[in-house]
């Protein structure tokens, strides 16, 4: 039986995690068939920590950024009828009462803490049904035990192209017109007006494998990260309107390379299930010793844009401004701290983890780890040429001039 069917009639309280949207969600659009909802969100632990070298765990821009969506999410939660409580700490935990007649659904995440928070939220009931709809395919579809997901992404992507089925949405948004431009801000709307903008108004997606590897402006790639990190649009509703894309406009190479570049999303997803906590350790999944240092000047250096590479710099004083970089901006920087300057990665990942609003634990460590050399990439040894990399991927400097000013 499927979750819709399975709760019909039901009393459910639903708890929110990275699926903060009102459509194509299992709970959300069949809520007018249950006898009672009521939701919860509860706040990320590391509000208020630091890291050791000082910094914040999460920095403004992503909080900002959550804040935005969870505002939205309870507004339209409203409209529905349906309370959203938020609680601001774990502590707070201890207000939450469920019924022996509730059934506690939420959507399952496989990081280490979110495993944590996960452990102390069952402990309040033992009625619960975990939602699966995070990634484009997911468990019960894979072609193959997940304990023997491939290592090598193209081994991954390869099989699930010929045997593996990906998620469909359960609905659809729907979408309006807009009179105003996108904001780079949280929530389902956004997502949505982003989507519009970048395939149906700007068909942008039919050059995206051309225009994808810029760093300057907002419209060499999709930005979708931040909304699918939260949940605010899925990863199904973005495959979906890619066909509807091409069933109306014309498939090519950049269409594929959407999907391609969602795979390498649900790699990292799959691989963290996987191997679990090994993701964040020092020498990462493949066991790996690199030498690095703990110089914290250096490392303050690399994150404030001050190393005098200046395609390094602008990159991360970019990130610093806007809690954005691109995916060329993220490979080059984190391959300068880790090969250039010798510093140890998981620094590096930590500093992204606070800055960056579309932060995923298995999205970000998975990357670190690869390009650390601990990771996924069957080279041993990648590194990239930075004043190359600026060459060829910013000839007229106009990006490094942008951010160096
Ligand atoms: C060091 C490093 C750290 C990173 N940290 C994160 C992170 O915390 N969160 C995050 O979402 N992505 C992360 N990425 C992956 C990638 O850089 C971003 O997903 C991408 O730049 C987001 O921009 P976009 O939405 O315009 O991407 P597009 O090029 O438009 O791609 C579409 C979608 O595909 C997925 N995707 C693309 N490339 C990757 C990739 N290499 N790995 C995983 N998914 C990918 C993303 O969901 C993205 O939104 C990291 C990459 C590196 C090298």
């Amino acid at each position: 039986m499927n979750v819709v069917e399975e709760i019909k009639n039901k009393k459910i309280i639903h708890w929110f995690r990275n699926d903060q949207r009102v459509s194509d969600h299992e709970v959300i659009s069949v809520h007018h068939t249950l006898k009672s909802i009521r939701c919860f969100y509860i706040t990320n632990a590391k509000y208020g920590e630091n890291h050791q070298l000082g910094f914040p765990l999460i920095g403004d821009k992503r909080k900002q950024f959550i804040n935005e969506s969870l505002q939205e999410l309870k507004k339209d939660l409203e409209k529905l009828g349906i309370e959203l409580t938020i609680f601001q700490a774990i502590d707070e935990l201890k207000e939450l009462e469920i019924s022996d007649d509730e059934i506690l659904t939420y959507q399952k995440l496989f990081g280490t803490e979110e495993l944590e928070i996960e452990h102390q939220v069952l402990s309040k009931t033992n009625k619960n049904i975990a939602l699966d709809n995070f990634t484009l395919i997911n468990t019960m579809t894979l072609p193959f035990e997940l304990n023997k997901t491939p290592d090598v992404f193209s081994s991954f992507r390869k099989k699930i192209e010929k045997y593996g089925s990906f998620q469909k949405p359960i609905n659809l948004p729907n979408i309006p017109t807009f009179n105003v431009p996108y904001k780079l801000a949280g929530g389902e709307q956004q997502a949505i007006h982003r989507l519009n903008y970048y395939f149906f108004e700007k068909k942008l997606l039919s050059t995206y494998k051309e225009t994808r590897n810029g760093m300057l402006g907002t419209d060499f790639s999709s930005r979708f990260s931040p909304w699918l990190s939260n949940g605010n649009i899925s990863a199904r509703t973005i495959h979906y309107l890619v066909k509807d894309y091409e069933n109306k406009l014309g498939a090519n190479s950049s269409t594929y390379w959407l999907i391609f570049e969602l795979l390498w999303r649900d790699f990292f997803q799959f691989q963290l299930r996987k191997h679990g906590s090994l993701f964040f350790k020092k020498n990462g999944i493949n066991g790996k010793t690199i030498s690095y240092r703990n110089h914290e000047n250096t490392f303050w250096n690399w994150a404030n844009g001050n190393t005098g590479d200046d395609l390094v710099d602008a990159n991360m004083i970019e990130l610093k401004a806007t809690g954005w970089m691109s995916n060329r901006g993220r490979q080059n920087v984190a391959s300068f701290l880790v090969h250039d300057l010798n510093i140890n990665w998981r620094w590096g990942a930590a500093w992204m983890e606070s800055q960056l609003i579309d932060y995923d634990p298995a999205s970000n460590w998975g990357n670190w780890m690869y390009i650390a050399g601990v990771g996924n990439d069957p080279r041993p040894f990648r590194k990239f040429n930075t004043q190359g990399q600026a060459d060829r991927y910013d000839p007229t400097k106009s990006y490094r001039e942008k951010w160096l000013k």
